[in-house]
């Protein structure tokens, strides 16, 4: 019996290492040169160096991240992240410090209000504070990479749950301490690899053939076609868009850009908050980040800058960081990425739409997208591959 991982993105990685550590024969089909998916970094060469797709942040509440690198032996991959986050209002000047310690009162109150039936959104279930536009909105659309006056207050108030209210351990940042491919695949594909797990590169699933009575029956790559056996399973860890194509029946589903624009600097800026990090409000760049000489600007809910010119992006991006760092002159080089699927747009409508992983008698799927309850993340794409290994599991009666 062997089990087909379509998609060797963090689900479809985290369900072959449970599968292969059940003793199931895993085999795994990337339609990449690499492993990561959304997750990834690379030597870019316009810059000269290590860069991540978009700045990845994870916290201490995020238990299946944590159980993944503990099972990869990549804990050490992570550094601790500011725990207080410098922020500025780039129209005012005005600076100051999220602190969640501090802002302890409006977290219980958020709890409280949470509870409660609230409205959809987060913005009608928070209501427009002076801590909303300085704590609330930023953390929102940085969580949901949704504008907060749709993103739903549900999925939201989940992730509050499983992290800020339950305290300081649950909210501690993470950052991947090389880069994300260092920290999150590479150690994965060497356990499975050591496992006995086999991945193929550069094989696509461009058709998946389906008997009368809903099971895949075949796999058609481009090289060979697969028969499957009568005990097979077959895992669909592709994007949404890409699973709709080979499993006609499932949703559309919004997609929400983020864009991240990567400067190589002549110097370090004069004032940078220590810890790297800098929150901004009132321009166009929500989040700066500075590590080996890049200064790395990230934009969430980016759907109207994602389908500007690069050009134009870098220019505007450069000047916020300019006015927020007092930079001088210009970047020595100049990296844009658009994420134009970077994650699900996590309205309520769209929350409803996500799809349970059944999806056949021999087949599941996984994925940040699917009905994990969370928003697109790690944590979610990491929890929905260990639950299509656990499905797997019932079935096959290990
Ligand atoms: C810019 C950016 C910033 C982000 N920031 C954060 C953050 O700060 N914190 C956080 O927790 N999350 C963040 N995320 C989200 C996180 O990266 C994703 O939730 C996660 O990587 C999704 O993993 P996945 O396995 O579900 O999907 P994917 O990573 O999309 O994996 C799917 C895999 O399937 C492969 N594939 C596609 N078609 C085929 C085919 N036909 N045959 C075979 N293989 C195929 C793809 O190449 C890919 O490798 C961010 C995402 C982006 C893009």
């Amino acid at each position: 019996m062997t089990v087909h991982i379509v998609g060797a993105g963090l689900a479809g990685l985290s369900c072959a290492l449970d599968a292969r550590d059940a003793g199931l024969d895993v085999v795994i089909h990337e339609s990449a040169g690499h492993a990561g998916g959304r997750c990834r970094s690379w030597i870019e060469p316009s810059l000269g160096r290590l860069i991540d797709n978009g700045t990845h942040m994870v916290v201490g509440g995020n238990q299946a991240v944590f159980r993944y690198l503990r099972r990869i032996g990549g804990t050490d991959g992570l550094v601790a992240g500011p725990a207080a986050f410098p922020m500025l209002d780039l129209d005012s000047g005005r600076e100051w410090t999220a602190t969640p310690a501090r802002l302890l009162p409006s977290i219980l109150a958020s709890a409280w209000r949470m509870r409660r039936a609230c409205g959809s959104s987060i913005s009608a279930c928070l209501g427009r504070s002076s801590n909303f536009r300085r704590f609330w909105d930023p953390l929102g659309v940085a969580v949901m990479n949704t504008p907060s006056d749709v993103a739903a207050a549900g999925v939201f108030r989940r992730v509050l749950a499983r992290t800020l209210w339950r305290g300081q351990a649950a909210s501690q940042p993470f950052l991947a301490r090389n880069g994300l491919s260092e920290t999150f695949v590479q150690p994965a594909l060497a356990a499975l690899a050591a496992a006995g797990a086999q991945l193929r590169l550069h094989h696509p699933l461009r058709r998946l053939v389906r008997d009368a009575g809903g099971a895949a029956a075949e796999l058609v790559f481009d090289d060979r076609t697969i028969r499957l056996a009568a005990k097979d399973q077959v895992v669909i860890a592709v994007p949404w868009a890409v699973a709709a194509s080979l499993l006609p029946g499932l949703p559309e589903l919004p997609a929400s850009p983020i864009v991240n624009a990567h400067f190589r600097l002549a110097a370090d800026p004069a004032r940078y908050p220590s810890g790297g990090f800098l929150g901004l409000l009132g321009g166009t760049a929500q989040w700066l980040f500075l590590r080996d000489g890049i200064l790395s600007v990230t934009v969430s809910a980016a759907a109207a800058l994602a389908e500007r010119p690069a050009d134009e992006v870098a220019a505007r991006l450069w000047a916020d960081a300019v006015k927020a760092l007092g930079l001088q002159g210009d970047p020595l080089a100049t990296r844009v990425i658009k994420e134009k699927r970077a994650t699900l747009f996590h309205s309520a409508e769209v929350e409803a739409l996500r799809p349970a992983p059944e999806v056949g008698p021999n087949m599941v799927l996984a994925g940040d997208w699917t009905a994990t309850g969370l928003p697109c993340t790690l944590e979610g794409a990491l929890q929905s591959g260990r639950r299509a290994a656990e499905r797997l599991l019932a079935r096959t009666n290990l």
